[in-house]
């Protein structure tokens, strides 16, 4: 199988309850990690690439070790897919590149502004056999140069999806129901404790999403800052030298819950840093002595398979569907 879009498997996903995780890459070790996951699940999954990640790793690096994955897992879909464009141009060069589905995110401009840039991109992309997500609203968070102070995040209007979406033409939506980037999701003013002591986010907004939903009836819904920063993780950063005190993320039942509506992708990035992190940290600890980077390497990329192995089975619910 080549790289695919994302058309087929968010028809699938929408008709079965299940939602297919993006997970973001940046380099070799995480491809593989995820994508071994994947392939022996048997879930579809789609790889995506910021435009920091580009800045980093190079496009043709990211593109072949895409590739790679695609030819040691044949049997699974892999869609790949650039993470929050924020120009045309960007949008361009990833569709010509080799790229299977572009976000154009213009949520930062006023409505008008994000129809017209969106449509542009949706004209190109349709013509090159690519598809585009967009986004409406604002999440809150830090995701490398999308930046968005806490206070100036707003909930999509589920009043303007529909106008939006006829307008634009794109073939799926990111909302904001009250997911976050980061490993900072929320501040310990907007959350409670629990007998732990750990912070508890407030609840999704599922009636922003029901409502985008009742007006979108078949329409794949996005969901972005979906991490839910495991408390195992954190935990073995701060044990082994770190200091990520109050880290939070989104906990996994909303998103599966989620899945089982029209969310039919769920964004993962800060869960795949924090798994490589904690055991990086952990293996330097425990072993002051070594220093071949494939003797860290290798533990860290188990953990992100680890993880995501977790989160096909237990929160996206893809296993099987590929
Ligand atoms: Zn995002």
């Amino acid at each position: 199988m080549s790289l695919v879009t994302t058309t087929e498997m968010f028809k699938k996903a929408y008709d079965g309850g299940y939602a297919v995780g993006a997970f973001n890459v940046n380099n070799m070790e995480i491809v593989q990690g995820i994508t071994e996951a994947a392939g022996e699940l048997n879930s579809p999954v789609i790889l995506q690439v910021s435009k920091g990640a580009r800045a980093y790793a190079n496009h043709t690096y990211l593109v072949k070790l895409v590739e790679a994955a695609v030819e040691e897992n044949p049997q699974i879909p892999i869609a790949l897919h650039l993470d929050h464009g924020d120009t045309f141009e960007l949008c361009k060069s990833c569709i010509d590149g080799g790229f299977t589905s572009v976000m154009i995110d213009a949520s930062s401009k006023s409505f008008e502004d994000n129809i017209a840039l969106t449509k542009q991109v949706v004209e190109y992309a349709h013509a090159h056999g690519v598809v585009v997500e967009a986004e409406l609203g604002t999440l809150a968070g830090i995701e490398d140069e999308v930046v968005v102070e806490a206070g100036k995040e707003a909930y999509t209007r589920p009043e303007e999806v529909e106008e939006f979406v006829d307008k634009t033409g794109c073939d799926s939506l990111a909302i904001a129901i009250g997911t976050s980037h980061g490993a900072y999701k929320f501040t310990a003013a907007q959350c409670t404790r629990n007998a732990d002591g750990i912070l508890v986010p407030p609840p999704l907004r599922f009636d922003v999403l029901e409502e985008c939903i009742k007006r979108l009836p078949g329409f794949p819904i996005v969901l972005h800052g979906s991490s839910s920063v495991p408390q195992e993780f954190v935990k073995m950063v701060n044990q082994y030298g770190g200091n990520m005190p109050d880290a939070v993320g989104i906990p996994e039942e909303q998103l599966r819950q989620a899945a089982k509506l029209a969310v039919c992708k769920i964004n993962i990035d800060s869960d795949i840093r924090l798994a490589m992190t904690g055991n990086i940290r952990k293996y330097f600890a425990e072993h002051p002595d070594h220093f071949d980077p494939r003797q860290y390497l290798k533990p860290a990329r188990q953990a992100v398979k680890d993880m995501v192995a977790h989160k096909i089975l237990h929160v996206l619910g893809s296993d099987g569907k590929a």
